[in-house]
This record gives C-alpha cells, structure tokens and sequence, in this order.
C-alpha cells in the first residue's frame, strides 16, 4: 500500500510513521529527513537545502519532486511506501500523481494553536530520527529505541516555527482537499497519547 502522511509542523507524522513503518513493513521516506542527511553530509543538494530549511521555507519544487521520483524507484519501494512530509503543495502532489499511485492519505488533525509547544520542546534522535519531547524525557538524553544521542533541530525554534505554520496553512492544508476529493483522505484526530492516535490509525486503515 502506498500511504501518505499529511498534517502540520509537529502533528505527530514522524512519530506516528515510526510505528506505522513497524506494523505494516513499509519504508518510511521523510523528505525533511533527506534534506537534513544532505545538509550534515555537505553535498549540493545539502548547501541548497540548509537556506530553505533554516528559514522554514519549501525547498524549491524541481529539486524536492525529482528527489522523491528517485527515491520511489527503488527496490524497497515495490511492495508500498510510506511517505511523510511530501507533497507539501498542490505542485507536488499533481506531479507525485504522474510517478505512482496514492492509496491512502492519513491526515493527522491537531489544532494549530498546540504546535509551537510541542515542535520548541521536540527532541530528536540523531541515529535513528524518533522524535521526543522534553517535557515527557525526565532529563533523558538518549534515544529509547536505539540509545542514539538525542538533539534539538535547528529550525525547531519560535521564529522558524512560526514560518513553518505560516507556510503549511497556505500550501499544505489544501492538499486536505485535493485528496478529500478523491477519495483517499484519512482523517485522523491527533490530539492524545501517541498509542491512542496510532490505535485510530490503524483502525481507519483497516476499512
Ligand atoms: P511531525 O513529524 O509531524 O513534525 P513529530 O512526530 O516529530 O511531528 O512530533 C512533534 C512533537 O510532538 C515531538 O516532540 C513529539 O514527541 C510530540 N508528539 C507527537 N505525538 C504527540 C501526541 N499524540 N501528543 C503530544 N505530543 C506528541
Ligand atoms: P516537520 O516534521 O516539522 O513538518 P520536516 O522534517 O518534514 O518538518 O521538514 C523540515 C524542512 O524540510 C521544511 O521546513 C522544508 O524546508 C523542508 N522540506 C521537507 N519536505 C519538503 C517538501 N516536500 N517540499 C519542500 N521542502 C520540504
Ligand atoms: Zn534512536
């Protein structure tokens, strides 16, 4: 099945993609994932990305569209994906149409007055990418699942937050939409312990 994960800056996707990835065997492709690999790596792609991503603007459409094409491609890719945080804009969604076949759309539903909070206080895994939140680590400095050493990303702040929703309700939240109509949408209440949503995740992927 290929699925994808749409909702805001700090909705819950990377986690929830976590565990949907265990469940079901498919390959987890975050795009903001690839960008922050090519940023610490220093390739092309990286030094390109990194002026984007600190202000919390979209990385250019050609770039980010040709990258997922490529990625889509491959042998893992076969039997299903899961991918999170792509498409981000009309644009994107009508070409990802034009390489492959969308089954399913979760939409992760959080109102979006809770997400400076959660995305300021986010800590993420260096080794593994699981996300945490400060308020629930108890001091912890290290990843549960794999020991990684756990950090803050660099755009996880007010301004660049503040940007990031800005940018999601003008070009991502219609995307709601565009899948509403045809009829592929998902809609998944995100607010409640990470269990419970991926429990209605699960349950609404089975119908
Ligand atoms: P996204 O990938 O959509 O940006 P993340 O999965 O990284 O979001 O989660 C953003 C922040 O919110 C993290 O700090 C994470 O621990 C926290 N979080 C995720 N799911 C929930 C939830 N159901 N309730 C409260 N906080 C959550
Ligand atoms: P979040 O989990 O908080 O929604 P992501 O890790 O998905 O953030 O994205 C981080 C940054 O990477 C974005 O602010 C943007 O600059 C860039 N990015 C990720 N996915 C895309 C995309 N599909 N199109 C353009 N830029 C993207
Ligand atoms: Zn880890």
């Amino acid at each position: 099945m290929n699925i994808i994960l749409l909702g805001a800056p700090g909705a819950g996707k990377g986690t929830q993609a976590t565990r949907i990835s265990d469940k079901f065997g498919l390959p987890h492709i975050s795009t903001g994932d690839i960008f922050r690999d090519n940023i610490k790596r220093g390739t092309e792609i990286g030094l390109l990305a990194k002026s984007y991503t600190d202000k919390g603007q979209l990385v250019p459409d050609e770039v980010t569209c040709k990258i997922v094409e490529g990625r889509l491609a491959e042998a893992d890719c076969k039997g299903g994906y899961l991918l999170d945080g792509f498409p981000r804009n009309l644009f994107q969604a009508q070409e990802l149409d034009k390489f492959s076949k969308v089954d399913a759309v979760i939409n992760i539903d959080v109102d979006l007055s809770l997400l400076m909070a959660r995305l300021c206080g986010r800590r993420v895994c260096k080794s593994c990418g699981e996300s945490y939140h400060v308020d629930f680590l108890g001091g912890k400095t290290t990843c549960e699942r794999c020991g990684g050493e756990l950090y803050q990303r660099k755009d996880d702040n007010e301004e660049t937050v503040g940007n990031r929703l800005q940018v999601y309700t003008e070009q991502t939240q219609p995307l709601i939409d565009y899948y509403s109509k045809k009829g592929v949408l998902l809609n998944i209440d995100g607010v409640g312990a990470i269990d419970e949503v991926f429990a209605r995740i699960c349950a609404a992927l089975k119908k």
